[in-house]
């Protein structure tokens, strides 16, 4: 893997940019400073790794904002050792910094091209993850339950089965709207059928998408 001083320098501007930006949580601003986001990025278009925006990863879909996958990642109150699920693989970049910050990550993504590339550069990158092929609308109810589940992709509702997956004390963090714009939102699961919700302003990100036989 090659992260050059270069890199790591203009990671470093980055993430300071994130904390003037809000963000507080020195575990998620350390993992970001540690994972290095151009590995993700085709090698034409590494000079865009290290801005605060979105970029496309193929398949009409993006990698998050850094901003967006640190607001998210800090609603999780990540522990070391959680076991946390998120929905949309993606590139893998927010499946390596949770799991840079301690946590047994699973994760699912509905689009072949993605998982098959995910699949193949998490591995070089040192991370354990457990990467899945399927539709992230049912959740894993094979490894449930969840300390935490994180919707990367923007849902018209919140899934059912998510909510059953967390464990007692879970947190379920989804960008939940039908149009192009959604309301972050935190679920807190308080007691056996108790939950607690919290909105947390909009954002965008590319849809969460129904079952893939349904295209
Ligand atoms: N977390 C990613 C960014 C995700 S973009 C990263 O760090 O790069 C949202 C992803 O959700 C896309 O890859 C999209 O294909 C995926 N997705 C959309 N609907 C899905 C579903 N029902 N189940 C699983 N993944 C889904």
């Amino acid at each position: 893997m090659d992260d050059s001083y270069k890199h790591q320098g203009l990671r470093k501007l980055l993430i300071e940019s994130i904390r003037t930006k809000g963000i507080k949580d020195a575990n998620v601003l350390s993992a970001m400073e540690k994972v290095p986001r151009h590995i993700f990025f085709d090698s034409s278009f590494l000079n865009f790794a290290y801005e605060d925006k979105p970029f496309p990863i193929g398949a009409g879909q993006t990698i998050s904002q850094p901003y967006t996958v640190a607001f998210q990642t800090e609603l999780l109150q990540v522990r070391s050792g959680d076991r946390i699920l998120e929905i949309g693989t993606g590139s893998g970049y927010q499946a390596c910094i949770l799991a840079e910050m301690g946590a047994k990550v699973f994760t699912i993504e509905r689009q072949r091209s993605l998982f098959d590339k995910a699949v193949k550069v998490l591995p070089t990158l040192g991370y354990t993850i457990k990467t899945f092929y399927g539709d992230g609308y049912k959740g894993l109810p094979a490894f449930a339950p969840f300390d935490k589940i994180l919707v990367t992709a923007g849902a018209p509702f919140i899934p059912d089965p998510l909510i059953k997956q967390l464990k007692t004390g879970g947190i379920l963090v989804i960008p939940v709207g039908a149009s192009d714009i959604q309301i972050m939102t935190t679920i807190t699961k308080t007691g056996e059928n108790q939950y607690q919700k919290r909105e947390h302003g909009t954002f965008r990100f590319v849809p969460l998408l129904g079952n893939k036989a349904m295209d």
